[in-house]
C-alpha cells in the first residue's frame, strides 16, 4: 500500500535538475529534500564538506564549494552539468547573518564578507548559470533566498539588510533581463526561521530574552502566531518552480506568518 502512496505521488520535478547552495544549513537542506522528494535531480553545494552525504541516491550530488570562490564554483556547474546533463533551477540561499553590530562600530572585514556571500556569490552565479538555464527545455526558473529584513531591517543587522536589499534588486533586474529566456525569477523573504544554524547556538534563547519573551511567544510574533520553518520555506521554493507561478516573475514573496510587527 505504502508502495502503491509512493507510485501515485506526483513528482512535479521528475527530469528536472536543481542546484541549491548552501545545502548543508537548514533552509538549504530542506529545499534540497523537498526537491529530491518531488523528484528532482538536485545538487548541492555548500562550504560544509557534509553536503557530500546529505542524503542518498542517484538524485543527488553534494558538492563542498566556497561560493564565493570562482574556480570552485565553475568546477561544481561543471559536475553538475556532466552528472546530470543541463540545468533548470538555481536556488540561490548559501548566506551568513553576523552577529549584531552597531553602524558605528562597523567591521569593514566582516562587511566585505557578508557582501561576498550573501551578494557578489549570487551575481556570479547567476551570470555563470545563465547559458545552463536558458537551455532548460520548460524553461529555467531563480528561486533567492531574501529576508525579512528587506522589508523590515533591524538594529544591528546593517550589512545583512544591506545585502538582502542588493540582492533582492539584483533579482529584479535579472528577471526583467531574461524574461526573453523564458526564465523567471522570484525572491522569497522568510522572517526568522527558527530551526535553522543562524539562530543555533543559544541565539534564539538570547534574543527571546532580549525582549522579554518566552521562546514560544518570541517565534510566533506574527498574525497566524505561527513558527516558520525551514520545511514551509522549501514548500514555498518548490512552488515558485512550478505551475502555480508560471506567470509570475521578478516577484517578492513574504512567508511570515503575518506581520503585525511594524
Ligand atoms: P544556515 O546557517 O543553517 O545555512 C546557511 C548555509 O550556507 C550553511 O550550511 C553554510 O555553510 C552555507 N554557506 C555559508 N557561506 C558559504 C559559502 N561561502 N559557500 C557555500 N556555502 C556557504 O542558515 P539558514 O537559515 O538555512 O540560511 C539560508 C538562507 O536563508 C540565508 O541566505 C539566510 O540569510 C536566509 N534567511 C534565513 C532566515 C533565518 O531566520 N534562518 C531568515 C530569512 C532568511
Amino acid at each position: 500500500q505504502a508502495k502503491l502512496r509512493r507510485a501515485g505521488r506526483p513528482a512535479p520535478l521528475a527530469g528536472q535538475v536543481a542546484l541549491v547552495t548552501g545545502a548543508a544549513g537548514g533552509i538549504g537542506r530542506a529545499i534540497a529534500g523537498r526537491f529530491l522528494a518531488a523528484g528532482g535531480a538536485v545538487a548541492g553545494l555548500d562550504l560544509d564538506p557534509a553536503v557530500a552525504g546529505a542524503f542518498d541516491g542517484a538524485s543527488w550530488l553534494g558538492l563542498g564549494c566556497d561560493v564565493t570562490d570562482a574556480g570552485q564554483v565553475g568546477a561544481a556547474l561543471d559536475a553538475v552539468t556532466d552528472t546530470f546533463g543541463g540545468l533548470d533551477i538555481l536556488v540561490l540561499n548559501a548566506g551568513i547573518f553576523p552577529a549584531a553590530a552597531p553602524v558605528a562600530e562597523l567591521d569593514s572585514e566582516l562587511w566585505r564578507r557578508v557582501m561576498r556571500v550573501n551578494l557578489d556569490a549570487a551575481a556570479d552565479l547567476l551570470r555563470e548559470a545563465h547559458p545552463l538555464l536558458r537551455q532548460a527545455p520548460g524553461g529555467g526558473r531563480v528561486v533567492v533566498i531574501g529576508s525579512k529584513n528587506v522589508a523590515a531591517p533591524g538594529p544591528g543587522a546593517a550589512a545583512y539588510s544591506a545585502s538582502k536589499a542588493a540582492l533582492t534588486q539584483l533579482a529584479r533586474v535579472t528577471a526583467l533581463e531574461w524574461a526573453a529566456d523564458g526564465i523567471r525569477v522570484n525572491v522569497v523573504h522568510p522572517d526568522a526561521v527558527f530551526d535553522t544554524g543562524i539562530w543555533a547556538g543559544g541565539v534564539l534563547e538570547a534574543r527571546a530574552a532580549h525582549y522579554g519573551l518566552s521562546v514560544e511567544d518570541y517565534t510566533t510574533r506574527n498574525l497566524l502566531h505561527t513558527q516558520i520553518t525551514s520545511a514551509d520555506v522549501a514548500e514555498l521554493a518548490l512552488a515558485l518552480t512550478g505551475p502555480a507561478f508560471a506567470k509570475t516573475t521578478g516577484a517578492q514573496i513574504p512567508i511570515d506568518g503575518g506581520n503585525d510587527r511594524v
